[in-house]
């Protein structure tokens, strides 16, 4: 029997908000550890929480970039558990009335487009993190508070590979949208699965088994890679799998039981007494929407469409956005689009990275480049030339045109200069000249190079060859 998988995400994502989503306390990374809290985020007795405006906005506007309904009406909830990370003993999330719901994201996969269905993206708060040591444990709660947004998938997703798409597809949005900073490193973004298998073509739902908090993507793929195939086998001996939450363990490359599923009324959700429901307005709503930025998929096309560069080239200006838009400046009013493409991103982009001089600083102006393009595609300095014409902006910020007429780099292309220069070769490599007349073509180059050297760089190319060969028949 043939067997498929369905797969479901649940993403927990950091908001970039300067503040903790309750009280004041930093949302930062590294801190010493318990020096990033108060007595709202550890939970002492009588204290208000306040919600955090930019942790609201951030959720709202995460719902517009995965074109989520936002609902008018939401809440938050309880959930309540006893942990030691919890300094509360609950979480404060939305159980029932959510920021956000019904959206999806459209993804690059296998050579096409999938889609996935985001049920919601519901706020909640991070809580703290235990480190175990050599005889005791300790609690850090700087990460309690931070707020955390769970975004849900539809069980839309089939195979490891899928997931792993859509998971760096959610990033990239995220990213983009200045929402998240989602830095794995600092445990920005983690995942859960929810995998079942089922018989081709079966309607209903095989058990649900959840593989908890993953901090990163190809971990997610892998224990995907494993748990498929152990889900099949269970099932084609005959069998039976149950719902439970499994952990996968990153070091023997196994998932493993961790508890049976608790179910949802275990939480005892009830609504957050402290907290009023979040009722946005339109005015708010606007201001929100504003924020929403072109997403990294719509980017790649454009600049696939509208400057007909090829799929890399695009990708390029997408993953550095600053460059992108440096591309765009400079490539306004230009004709030949690909050349200003490749100078941007190979030897703009080069340089950058050679003297680690930022882009926002760099003197070579965006409209200098099609200028330079220009300089080459009329003849007047060769695509050599052009190179050392780009050092020298970069160190000067003269424009292209100044400097080639500063340095005299203009392209020799008067006759009788190059005919001179010639006759001066042809005298110095009597040898070349014999190979040559013997039937060596390849004599005819190094007599051309020759050419070149003495001009230093700066005649006409093809009309040093036209000019060679002509004297070297007659
Ligand atoms: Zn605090």
């Amino acid at each position: 029997m043939e067997y498929e998988a369905v797969i479901g995400l649940e993403t927990h994502v950091q908001l970039k908000t300067k503040s903790k989503m309750w009280c004041g306390c930093a949302n930062e990374f590294g801190a010493p550890p318990n020096t990033n809290v108060c007595p709202v985020c550890l939970g002492m007795p009588g204290v208000l929480p306040v919600a955090n405006d930019e942790g609201l906005r951030l959720t709202v506007l995460t719902g517009y970039l995965l074109h989520c309904t936002i609902p008018r009406f939401a809440k938050f909830d309880r959930k309540n558990y006893f942990y030691p990370d919890a300094p509360k003993n609950y979480q404060v999330t939305q159980y029932d009335k959510p920021s956000t719901a019904n959206g999806y994201l459209d993804f690059e996969f296998n050579g096409g487009m999938s889609r996935v269905r985001i049920t919601r993206a519901h706020l909640e708060e991070d809580v703290g993190k235990n480190f175990h040591f050599d005889r005791n444990s300790g609690v850090d709660f700087n990460r309690a508070g931070v707020p955390l947004l769970e975004i849900v998938s539809e069980p839309d997703i089939t195979s490891p590979d899928m997931a792993y798409a859509y998971l760096n597809a959610l990033k990239d949005v995220l990213v983009y949208g200045g929402v998240s900073d989602c830095d794995m490193e600092k445990g920005m973004v983690r995942c859960d699965v929810n995998i079942s298998v089922r018989p081709k073509g079966q309607k209903e739902l095989g058990a649900k088994i959840e593989i908890k908090n993953m901090n990163s993507f190809s971990g997610a793929r892998k224990a995907l890679e494993y748990e498929i195939p152990r889900q099949i086998e269970v099932l084609t001996k005959g069998g039976k799998l149950s719902q439970e939450t499994r952990r996968w363990d990153d070091v023997a490359n196994i998932t493993e039981t961790m508890r049976s599923k608790e179910q949802a009324h275990d939480y005892r959700y009830f609504p957050e007494p402290d907290l009023m429901p979040f009722e946005p307005t339109e005015a708010w709503l606007e201001e929100v929407s504003k924020r929403v930025v072109e997403l990294p998929l719509a980017r790649k096309q454009r600049f696939m469409v509208d400057y007909e560069l090829p799929a890399p080239d695009a990708e390029t200006f997408v993953n550095d956005v600053p460059l992108g838009d440096y591309f765009e400046k400079a490539v306004a009013s230009a004709k030949n689009r690909k050349a200003i493409a490749n100078w941007v991103i190979n030897n703009l982009r080069a340089k950058i990275t050679e003297t680690q001089i930022p882009l926002a600083e760099v003197k070579v102006k965006p409209n200098d480049i099609p200028e330079l393009v220009a300089l080459v595609d009329n003849g007047k300095i060769s695509s050599k030339i052009a190179q050392d014409v780009f050092a020298e902006m970069f160190t000067s910020g003269d424009s292209p045109a100044q400097i080639v007429e500063k340095k005299g780099l203009a392209q020799v292309s008067d006759t009788g200069a190059i005919e001179k220069l010639c006759d001066e070769a042809i005298a110095a490599n009597p040898k070349s000249v014999e190979d040559y007349k013997a039937g060596k073509v390849a004599a005819l180059n190094s007599l051309k190079g020759q050419v070149m050297k003495l001009s230093k760089g700066k005649a006409n190319p093809a009309l040093v060859g036209e000019i060679l060969e002509k004297k070297l028949k007659a």
